[in-house]
């Protein structure tokens, strides 16, 4: 029942990397309330940082360009963010930024079942590419913290390759260096857009990773040949 390969995406597939960010910057900001005025400007900037990082990755091109430089990125919003309050600040605001992306980088975790089902489907033959967008050093960095070298036949980092998800030929070019037929591979991924409805274009199944049980939208017009909340449910 399993395919000849199977594409994995990193972020918030194999590692948990950005999700839930509501939560992750109220309590950053939390550590910075001395140099806020008040609990009433915590929530603001909460908010006002929320809206602008909202509008700000929600545009592709933009997005493409920035998610190569995430902690500048990070900066620029919250720049924006305190200038929508009309408080600027640009040093507390780089500050702010720049321990996000640390309190990030802190936090990156495998989920618990990556290492085995890895390995596992290896086992079986299947073969594996790991296919990310992000710069070459942060995504590099975080394949040797997690010790998935070698545990994939490819991995294709948008950084090196120089292009990203959803252009055709990333995938392309990763069913190439496998030595497959797109028709023989799944892609597995938190991002329906590029893990979903991309390499259903070229043939291949799309499956939605949906660890939190989220759902999609109800008007979506996606339709995933599989949802899964756990990466070992693919052995199953
Ligand atoms: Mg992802």
């Amino acid at each position: 029942m399993l395919p000849a390969a199977i594409l994995f995406d990193l972020d918030d597939t194999i590692i948990q990397a950005y999700a839930k960010p509501e939560e992750a910057w109220q309590r950053l900001l939390m550590r910075f309330s001395a140099d806020l005025d008040d609990g009433t400007e915590v929530t603001r900037l909460h908010r006002a940082i929320l809206d602008e990082a909202r509008g700000f990755w929600s545009d592709p091109a933009k997005a493409a360009r920035w998610r190569l430089d995430i902690a500048a990125a990070r900066r620029l919003v919250v720049r924006q963010a305190f200038a929508r309050l009309a408080k600027p600040d640009d040093a507390l605001a780089d500050r702010i930024g720049d321990a996000f992306t640390e309190m990030r980088r802190q936090e990156y975790k495998l989920y618990p079942d990556a290492h085995d089902t890895l390995d596992r489907l290896r086992a079986t033959g299947v073969r594996l590419a790991l296919v990310t967008n992000g710069p070459a050093e942060t995504q590099r960095a975080k394949v040797a913290r997690f010790d998935l070298e070698r545990r994939f036949d490819h991995i294709q980092i948008e950084g090196e390759f120089g292009k990203g998800k959803p252009e055709p030929e990333v995938y392309a070019h990763v069913v190439q260096r496998l030595g497959v037929a797109a028709g023989a591979c799944w892609m597995i991924g938190d991002n329906v857009e590029w893990e979903v409805v991309a390499p259903q274009r070229l043939g291949m199944r799309g499956i939605w990773y949906d660890p939190h049980g989220a759902g999609l939208p109800p008007e979506s017009p996606v339709r995933p040949d599989r949802i899964i909340s756990r990466l070992g449910e693919l052995l199953e």
